[in-house]
């Protein structure tokens, strides 16, 4: 949603277009910080990402022998520190070193397969439910099996980046949606922001509206983006690391949080655990919106 003075653009960033809307700054104080925003996301996408050939910390660890430390630039070791917290809050449903599944089911890389893998093949890869470990600033892998798979949280800490940049650029009313994945600031003139929650089935249907100020994000995980159907069954690029499969609980699942990077690890984990992960967000006071397998609606209180 946005009036004839919002100031609009959109860059292709982790693998999604970006849609950057300022509010409240004239066009050039706007560019600027939407540039800046944009190298910030983008800087992210290449230190987190496992695909492609750009170098990096984490692509480096993945290769790295067992027991043997591995010295993580800060920013990567906090984010892993974040997310293996969530993976024990989760049960284990959100798990940042399911790399290796997500390699061998294939989604996240520039050509959408089309048929799912062998059984034995997902065995041999499936990591067991503890192994990276930290000892005095380092870290390493216990287990040839575990790769670092940042997919399901870096998109939400690269938003909270650019926002954070936006403040320092002085702007206080914007949206970043990040396909879908979003986080807002300010309002919108004298009114709240509108955000359309996306209907996991009807393309172009709007499930849920929310009109929110402040500062708060909005992460959902679906089963619509990067699918295929084989033999009548779907899949998809959630992943339940208990089974080594995509996900069988939901059609989507949204968090509203007031940060992205939890939001949108939470969005997968309660994905992944449909509408019985919704105690462990309400405990967390996350709100939070489940389509399950037959289209319908949970939203907690
Ligand atoms: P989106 O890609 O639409 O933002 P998610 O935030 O749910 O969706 O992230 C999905 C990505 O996260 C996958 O492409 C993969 O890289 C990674 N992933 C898949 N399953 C899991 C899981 N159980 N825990 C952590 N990361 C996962
Ligand atoms: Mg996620
Ligand atoms: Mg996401």
């Amino acid at each position: 949603c946005s009036g004839p003075e919002d100031i609009h653009e959109t860059r292709f960033i982790m693998g999604t277009l970006v849609e950057f809307t300022i509010a409240d700054a004239d066009k050039e104080r706007a560019e600027k910080a939407i540039t800046a925003a944009a190298l910030e996301m983008q800087r992210i996408e290449d230190t987190f990402t496992i695909y492609g050939t750009h170098p990096n910390s984490v692509k480096d660890f993945n290769n790295s022998g067992i027991n043997t430390p591995v010295i993580l630039p800060k920013e990567v070791s906090d984010l892993l520190r974040v997310a293996l917290k969530i993976k024990q809050q989760s049960q284990g449903a959100f798990d940042p070193a399911i790399g290796g599944l997500n390699l061998l089911w294939g989604f996240s890389g520039s050509d959408t397969p089309s048929l799912p893998p062998a059984q034995s093949a997902i065995d041999q890869i499936k990591p067991p439910s503890t192994c990276i470990k930290e000892t005095e600033g380092a870290w390493m892998r216990t287990d040839t099996r575990c790769l670092l798979d940042f997919g399901a949280i870096a998109k939400g800490y690269a938003i909270d980046r650019g926002i954070e940049l936006f403040k320092q650029h002085g702007i206080n009313s914007a949206i970043i949606n990040a396909g879908g994945d979003i986080r807002l600031i300010g309002s919108h003139g004298d009114r709240p922001w509108r955000i359309g929650i996306r209907h996991p089935r009807n393309k172009g249907e709007v499930i849920e509206t929310l009109e929110l100020e402040g500062d708060v994000a909005v992460v959902t995980s679906g089963d619509y983006e990067r699918f295929y159907i084989h033999e009548g069954n779907r899949y998809h690029h959630i992943i339940n690391p208990a089974t080594g499969h995509p996900a069988t609980n939901s059609q989507s699942a949204t968090i509203i949080a007031d940060n992205a990077t939890l939001a949108d690890a939470w969005s997968t984990a309660l994905f992944i655990l449909g509408e019985d992960g919704m105690k462990l967000t309400n405990n967390l006071k996350y709100k939070s919106l489940t389509i399950d397998l037959k289209g319908r609606k949970a939203i907690s209180d």
